[in-house]
């Protein structure tokens, strides 16, 4: 049976808990145990797919097809274990099963209540899989005292009491804030937040403590006394470059030692790290610098396209350059030509994305990189906007568009070059989907195999000719067009296994254009670049040759 590690928050939110968890994760795998890694968000959505990533950051699609909370992402790249659908739950999804058991007649005779109908529910989910891995560890959202969040510390609270002794360990991520007047870091909001915890039954045995400024043993005693933690397991985070140098920071301030003492495990084996000290040493040692532009809609919030951000950066890694990524607004090239904005790039991403607003920015983008020669990656919408360029442009479809604007609108202006998907094949059954569906949850989600022409640029940069990746979207290429675009050179060089879907699209003539219907971001590690990412990278790197 597995091991349990609740990692919770207190003082204020976004303090890396998903970070710490990850980091923590990839500790106890170099270690040689197994881990899977969890996400408890106390948020009434049933699930993040229905929340702006203006709200929350990107939504992380599992292989399974569930939308889940970004932090996901954070844990596939640290440990390379693929999330499921069953790693992420909120409070809607909680009560929502126990309504629908409530409805069903499940506790028949019964008044449901938070406890024990929602713990139980809570707890059973923390479950779930428990034999499969030395380690489980669930990281509950929010912070320490929000209302919505006592169903899951008690929850937690309860579980940890029905296991046996030494199954459980609770840690605690706080903040110690510097007052620059009196020069001091201050341990009392950090005793308040443990203090708050203790309240409802919850005894922290590891403190997390980030701080801006070296932690003074005497800080740490304080700490460990008044919080009734050992001084050892006051662990100090401090800011880092890059979040890929936490494993090797935590290991060097004794996290995963505090985990394992307060367990009781004295003979765990010494992590091999050299899979975190080879990801530092490609991040600080690049041999060059490329420049990548992201034309997309979101682009006030870095979040929203947080697995792009990362996986370019793998992309990097892979090729010993530093990546330095611009957010540029699609919407600008509505009003203006895109020269003045793009020149100085080495490659553009158009990224996925939702709804009308900035896609004709997008189209010309995408216009400018095919003519240009630049590097182009577009993902999702991104593929889509390139083949609707191609249309209009080349094809002889002065009106091609979208099926999703004209809906959007209320009315009708486009060619459907991408059209409504209604009815697709998922393994051996088929799913159907009407344009009235409900929002959440309804779109073609998770992974699908895609065969890849022999000879083109995709096999090539995969090295195989069929593969998996992660989608989320409504909309499709119409293979209607499919001979009037080949005509003009772009290659539908991945495709669904019936032939019916375009999933990777290319242009023969040109350095590097490739559109994907899929998220392959959702994929890349550090220690493992998405081979798309990868090559992408080295294109733009062979760009910042040439000019
Ligand atoms: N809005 C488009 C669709 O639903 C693209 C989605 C995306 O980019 N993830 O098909």
């Amino acid at each position: 049976m597995a091991r349990f590690i609740f990692i919770t928050g207190g003082v204020v939110s976004s303090l890396g808990k998903g970070l710490t968890s990850a980091a923590l994760g990839a500790l106890l795998q170099g270690r040689g145990y197994s881990v899977r890694l969890r996400k408890l968000d106390p948020y009434l959505n049933v699930d993040p797919g229905t929340m702006s990533p203006f709200e929350h950051g990107e939504v992380f699609v599992t292989d399974d097809g569930a939308e889940t909370d970004l932090d996901l992402g954070h844990y596939e790249r640290f440990t390379g274990v693929a999330a499921r659908a069953t790693d992420s739950v909120s409070s809607g999804r909680i009560y929502s099963n126990v309504l629908e058991k409530e409805r069903r007649g499940d506790y028949l005779g019964k008044t449901i209540q938070v406890i024990p109908h929602v713990t139980n529910e809570i707890k059973d989910f923390i479950h779930i899989g428990e034999d499969e891995v030395d380690f489980m560890l669930c990281e509950i959202g929010g912070t320490v005292g929000d209302i919505e969040g006592l169903p899951f510390f008690e929850a937690i609270r309860q579980f940890a009491q029905e296991q046996p002794r030494g199954q459980c360990v609770f840690v605690h991520l706080t903040l110690l804030p510097w007052l620059a007047a009196s020069g001091e870091l201050k341990t009392k909001p950090t005793q308040h937040s443990v203090k708050e915890l203790r309240s409802i039954g919850l005894t922290p045995d590891v403190l997390v403590c980030r701080s801006e400024h070296p932690i003074p043993d005497k800080e740490r005693d304080k700490i460990a006394l008044f919080c009734n933690v050992r001084p050892e397991a006051v662990i100090p985070a401090y800011d880092l470059k890059s979040i890929y140098e936490a494993p090797l920071a935590y290991h060097n301030v004794g996290l995963d030692r505090a985990v394992l003492d307060a367990l009781g495990i004295a003979d765990a084996p010494e992590p091999d790290m050299q899979r975190w000290i080879d990801v530092e040493d490609r991040i600080h040692n690049p041999e060059g610098e490329v420049r990548v532009a992201i034309v997309g809609k979101y682009t006030r919030l870095e979040d929203a396209y947080k697995s792009i951000a990362e996986a370019l950066t793998h992309g990097g890694m892979a090729n010993r350059v530093k990546v330095k990524v611009d957010w540029v607004d699609a919407e600008i090239f509505e009003r203006d030509d895109p020269a003045p904005h793009l020149e100085r790039f080495h490659a553009i991403l158009v990224p996925g994305g939702f709804g009308e607003r900035g896609t004709e920015g997008k189209i010309r983008a995408a216009r400018f990189a095919r003519e240009k020669g630049i590097p182009y990656l577009g993902i999702c919408l991104g593929m889509q906007m390139a083949v609707i360029e191609a249309a209009r442009n080349l094809a002889g479809l002065p009106d091609a568009g979208s099926e999703e604007f004209d809906h959007e609108a209320g009315r009708k202006r486009f060619t459907p070059v991408v059209y409504h998907l209604k009815e697709w094949v998922k393994g051996n059954a088929t799913v159907s989907r009407r344009p009235d569906d409900d929002k959440g949850g309804t779109m073609r989600l998770g992974a699908y195999t895609a065969v890849l022409k022999p000879g083109s640029k995709a096999a090539g940069i995969y090295g195989t000719t069929e593969i998996e990746e992660r989608h989320r979207h409504r909309y499709e290429v119409d293979t209607k067009y499919r001979a009037a675009l080949e005509e003009q050179g772009l290659i539908f060089s991945g495709m669904s296994p019936d032939g019916r879907l375009p999933e990777i699209v290319e242009w023969k003539d040109h350095p590097w254009f490739i559109g994907v219907q899929f998220h392959p971001e959702l994929k890349s590690k550090p220690f493992d670049p998405h081979p798309l990412f990868a090559d992408f990278i080295r294109a733009a790197k062979e760009m910042s040759r040439l000019v």
